[in-house]
């Protein structure tokens, strides 16, 4: 076997450990319950609590805990032994069945959105048996999902795992109505692409703003940026891929298929990307890798920035999700096959989608926001705020011809390319080319969402995705059911489809200033802001299709409004005090140090009475003095926004107050220090600067 191999997957209790460690019974009954979505039977937790425990034991574990996702977009686990004391005083070590399915935990402290208050504290973590337990730390961890003593979800996985159910109830409806018998079970895939940026840990522990927000708040631009393009695909320096190369060993043990590695566009950035794989585990993969990324780098004297805008001027952070959805059988329904414009199934599913994301764009945006990431979109280097659907030259040209005659009778084939040297060979070119500015964009077999940010966690926008698709499948399945004719029914449906919802395909440059008035011209929303992308959660369409899915109930929607509002008002009041505390104690005393410097010297020539040469100097302690003075003024103001904000109760208000009020203050306020910075000597600027850190790494 190669070293490979040996490792893959060593810290998982996944598939083949399970077959090889329970009893083919207990094995074959797990399997059943996982893959027809059956109830897990607790005597059947008491045998896998049993194995997993003997295994981990086994990789060095002592503890165990349920690992979940609260809604700070982090993951959390608490710790708890395997010890046992028996009456002879020794130790045995025990974990039960009911400490598998179930843990219960103080929830008070984490964000509920006024679903429950803080003197009721019960909540509770339940195993999810489909995403596999692993060894870290000598500590076995379970994937679990998190709720209140009620029922209702508190985390990012919950209503995850309702959507995957719902789009596989709804799913195998359509299935079913078309005539598949087989099929046991809809599943929606993703892989999830990473970005992220690497920097010297010894500057970043130099940089207040980078520990506390994850950004650089100040930060003149260096001389060079991205520019001469030469950072994309660019051969990897030696520390950053010692870096990389030890974390793909780390996230194959986790059985984590890190697959792509390459340098980004901006400098200092990267990009990772795993082998695809069902939703919710990709959910959890995807957290455990961020982790990893952290960890790993810090071994290596380096931070790891997952934040969306780390540094203003060269582009931020992304996570592309690639996702797809397909049945226990292995058939992906987003394959168009050889022959798309007879594939009845596919162009409905396609259709199905065309009208989910046009119907629910607003929610779709709203799945992406966070504060960081209204720094990207739309800032040409992500996709706008627009939601529209890129489909290529293929099906776009099968989607007009079911728009005009009702029916595609063609469809365009792969065409040879030659590069006109005999040494290079001749190759089937992909039916269209990449569409690199599309939110939404179809590649090959999958839609690629480039809208999400490089910090945030997937079951956000999956769980959306989800349910928005699913809530129009269950539409589809209505009529084909009531349906004489299926086959008739579902081509009348697809065209139907098309014809209302056209307007959210668009397959030329998103960047363009065109598309933004063509945009308005078809009526699409262009959000552009975290404040009203998230109000589009309470619009009653949004929550009569998740509660509707059985996705979340309207208390939830609300709870999670609340949840997502307060972290934005939050993060933004980090930021602003995070600035306010490196101007007042950190630039400005340097500033003062070096305006006594120049001072000082100017003294000091004016001495020897060579008064013409001072003009320069005095001229910069003006101007440095303007711009001091102006920062000070700039300091005084943002505090103030900042007291005014945060006396706000109602949580939308208040985050309207830190986007009109706070962030413009702040903003000026980094106008002044970056001006300072272009002007201060080099030796008395306190913190790193860009240049340090963008281009520091060898
Ligand atoms: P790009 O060239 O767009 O940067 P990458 O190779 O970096 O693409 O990433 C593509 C991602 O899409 C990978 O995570 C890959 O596993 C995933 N992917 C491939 N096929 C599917 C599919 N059918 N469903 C979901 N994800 C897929
Ligand atoms: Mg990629």
């Amino acid at each position: 076997m190669s070293e490979l191999a040996k490792i893959f997957g060593s810290q998982v209790f996944n598939d083949s450990i399970m077959r090889e460690k329970l009893p083919t019974a207990t094995y074959n009954a797990l399997r059943n319950i996982i893959d027809n979505n059956l109830t897990l039977d607790p005597n059947l937790a008491e045998v896998v609590a049993s194995a997993m425990k003997e295994w981990a034991i086994e990789r060095g574990a002592t503890h165990y805990c349920h690992w979940f996702q609260p809604m700070t977009g982090m993951t959390a686990e608490k710790h708890d032994s395997f010890i046992s004391t028996s009456k002879d005083g020794k130790i045995i070590m025990e974990f039960s069945g009911k400490e598998l399915i179930k843990g219960e935990s103080d929830a008070s402290s984490f964000p509920n959105g006024g679903i429950r208050a803080t003197f009721e504290a019960r909540g509770y973590t339940a195993w999810d048996f489909t995403s596999p337990a692993f060894v870290k730390d000598k500590t076995l961890y379970i994937p679990t999902a998190f709720c209140s003593y009620s029922g209702e979800a508190l985390d990012k996985k919950t209503p995850l795992l309702r959507s995957m159910d719902a789009l596989n109830r709804q799913g195998l409806r359509v299935l079913r109505a078309l005539g598949n018998k087989t099929a046991r079970k809809v599943i929606s895939y993703v892989g999830a692409e990473q970005e992220y940026f690497l920097v010297d840990r010894e500057l970043f522990m130099k940089r207040k703003d980078l520990i506390f927000t994850g950004r650089t708040l100040f930060g003149a631009r260096p001389p060079k940026g991205q520019e001469m393009g030469d950072q994309y695909y660019a051969s990897i320096k030696t520390r950053v891929l010692n870096f990389m190369q030890d974390l793909d060993v780390e996230l194959w043990k986790l059985g984590i298929p890190g697959k792509t590695r390459h340098n980004e566009a901006a400098p200092a950035q990267h990009e990772i990307a795993p082998i695809y794989n069902i939703v919710n585990v990709a959910a959890d993969q995807n957290q455990l890798m961020m982790e990893t990324m952290r960890k790993v780098a810090a071994r290596h004297g380096l931070a790891c920035l997952l934040h969306e805008k780390p540094f203003a001027g060269v582009n931020g952070s992304g996570k592309h999700n690639n996702w797809s959805i397909g049945t226990d059988e292995g058939v992906n329904l987003l394959d168009p096959g050889p022959e798309p414009h007879k594939n009845t199934l596919f162009l409905l599913i396609l259709a199905a989608i065309i009208r989910a994301v046009d119907v629910y764009a607003d929610v779709i945006r709203s799945s992406v926001a966070n504060a960081g990431n209204d720094y990207r979109l739309g800032a040409h280097e992500a996709p706008p705020a627009i939601v529209s659907i890129f489909l290529g030259d293929q099906l776009t040209d099968i989607i007009e011809q079911i728009e005009k005659e009702g029916e595609a009778t063609k469809s365009i084939c792969s065409t040879k390319l030659e590069m006109g040297a005999s040494a290079l060979p001749v190759f089937a070119k992909d039916i269209t080319d990449r569409n690199r500015t599309s939110p939404f964009a179809f590649t090959g077999n999958k839609f690629e969402f480039r809208m999400v940010g490089s910090s945030t966690s997937i079951s956000g926008p999956n769980f959306i995705i989800n349910t928005a698709i699913a809530d129009i499948l269950s539409e589809v399945a209505d009529r084909l059911e009531a349906a004489e004719n299926k086959e008739e029914e579902a081509k009348k449906i697809t065209r139907e489809f098309i014809r209302n919802h056209k307007r959210i395909i668009f397959n030329g440059d998103n960047y363009s200033e065109e598309w933004i008035r063509e945009a308005e011209r078809r009526g699409l929303s262009n959000i552009n802001n975290f404040v009203d992308a998230k109000k589009t959660l309470l619009q009653e369409k949004n929550i009569k299709m998740f509660s509707r899915m059985g996705v979340l109930s309207e208390k939830e929607s609300h709870s999670r409004y609340e949840i997502l509002m307060e972290n934005y008002n939050k993060t933004i009041k980090i930021e602003a005090l995070t600035a306010i505390e490196m101007v007042e104690r950190d630039i400005l005393p340097a500033v003062h140090r070096y305006i006594t410097e120049i001072a000082t010297c100017i003294n000091q020539v004016r001495e020897t009475g060579v008064h013409t040469i001072l003009e320069n100097q005095e001229k910069l302690l003006k101007d440095i003095s303007r711009l001091v003075v102006s920062a000070y003024e700039k300091v005084a103001m943002l505090k103030e926004a900042v007291k005014e904000a945060s006396a706000i109760d109602d949580v939308s208000s208040q985050g309207v107050a830190y986007r009109d009020k706070v962030i413009p203050v702040m903003h000026s306020l980094r106008d002044d220090i970056d001006s300072l910075e272009t002007m201060v000597a080099s030796k008395h600027w306190p913190i790193p600067t860009y240049g340090d850190m963008l281009f520091g790494l060898e």
